[in-house]
């Protein structure tokens, strides 16, 4: 079974981190580590108890077991039972990290039925949990890089001048179904001014001749993420237009020539962004340059000022700088990177030039 390499694996990395045990509530992290996900999080309890040197127990309502993944052992509770001092009767003194999907209601349960355990979040006790893909992983994120780009290669045939923002992004919804998508996770299309918000979702607004549109978008392919940008014009460019995108190209090649194993997620931002300083639009490019990417769509390792957490090889995550200069246009391109054993591989390979749209 996956889930029990992998919750080896975390118990190993828990106790190399310091930590006395993980805990493990439905989400991201709960999926990655047994690939169950139940329906939702809820405000019955749920987690998996990790702990090196010990048997991994799942604590969970009785009739939640039906759908339970097998091999592991169970600790059930039913409804008018205390199921926080059930979870923490597992657990001694120390330290544990709790997966940061967890509802604050489970976690403040948890720690005051616990008094002698101290509760840490997982991205601050072990950050890089789900960071460094392996090789299926690294499969099924380059699978999810071609599926989207072929979604924006299909969408560049579609007319933008004359209709809204919404029906773009409506027909990119589908792109992405139709190329491979078992769901979407967000779309943006930023037209004109709408793409100075670097997360405008869609709106009613009319894409005219002459905008720039910021098109940022992704869902999940086998259980993996994708997110691209690419900003596009409509009609033949103005010079400003084409300055800018050409800052924006170039910083964002700056940020990927950086990648490489060793390297502090702080020194691939400093460098995209000192392209950006130079080129006199410092003040425009409003947000970090990147994030990881996985079963979630953001997670780490974040690629931000602050981080000196080196890259290592099989992680992946996000280059996206921009430019947004309010109430006129914004300029974003995005790929998402994999860390290679001597440098770097893109897993998006749409045009990275100023296309132009009909
Ligand atoms: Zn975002
Ligand atoms: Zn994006
Ligand atoms: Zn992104």
């Amino acid at each position: 079974m996956l889930g029990v390499d992998r919750i080896a694996r975390a118990a190993a990395l828990a106790a190399s981190a310091g930590l006395d045990g993980l805990l493990i509530a439905p989400g991201p992290d709960l999926r990655y580590l047994t690939g169950y996900s139940p329906l939702s999080a809820a405000e019955r309890l749920m987690v998996l108890v990790v702990r090196p040197g010990e048997e991994p127990v799942f604590v969970l309502p009785s009739f939640e077991r039906g759908d339970a993944p097998d091999g592991l052992r169970y600790v059930e509770w039913v409804d008018g039972e205390d199921p926080y001092s059930a979870a923490t009767k597992l657990l001694g003194a120390g330290r544990y990290a709790v997966s940061d999907a967890t509802w604050a209601l489970h976690v403040l349960g948890l720690q005051a039925a616990a008094a002698d355990a101290s509760l840490v979040s997982m991205s601050a006790g072990l950050p890089l949990l789900r960071a460094v893909k392996d090789a299926d992983e690294l499969a099924r994120m380059a699978r999810a890089g071609a599926a989207v780009d072929a979604a924006f290669g299909a969408l560049l045939d579609v007319p933008f001048a004359g209709r809204t923002e919404r029906d773009v992004g409506e027909e990119l919804t589908g792109l992405l179904r139709e190329h491979g998508h078992d769901s979407v996770d967000f779309i943006i299309v930023g037209s004109g001014p709408n793409g100075a918000n670097p997360h405008h979702g869609v709106s009613d607004r009319v894409i005219a001749e002459g905008d720039m549109v910021v098109l940022d978008f992704g869902g999940f392919v086998a259980g993996y993420g994708s997110d691209t940008t690419r900003t596009v014009h409509v009609g033949e460019a103005s010079d400003e237009h084409q300055r800018v995108h050409d800052v924006v190209r170039q910083a964002q090649q700056v940020g990927v020539e950086a990648v490489r194993p060793g390297v502090a997620c702080q020194d691939v931002d400093r460098g995209v962004r000192a392209h950006i300083v130079a080129a006199g639009y410092g003040e425009y490019f409003t947000h970090r340059t990147g994030h990881g990417i996985g079963v979630e769509t953001h997670e780490q390792p974040y690629i931000v000022e602050g981080s000196t957490q080196p890259l290592e090889p099989g992680m992946c995550f996000s280059i996206e700088p921009g430019i947004y200069l309010p109430r006129q246009f914004g300029v974003r391109i995005e790929d998402i990177v994999a860390v290679t054993d001597d440098g770097v591989r893109r897993l998006n390979e749409s045009p990275r030039e100023l296309l132009v749209v009909g």
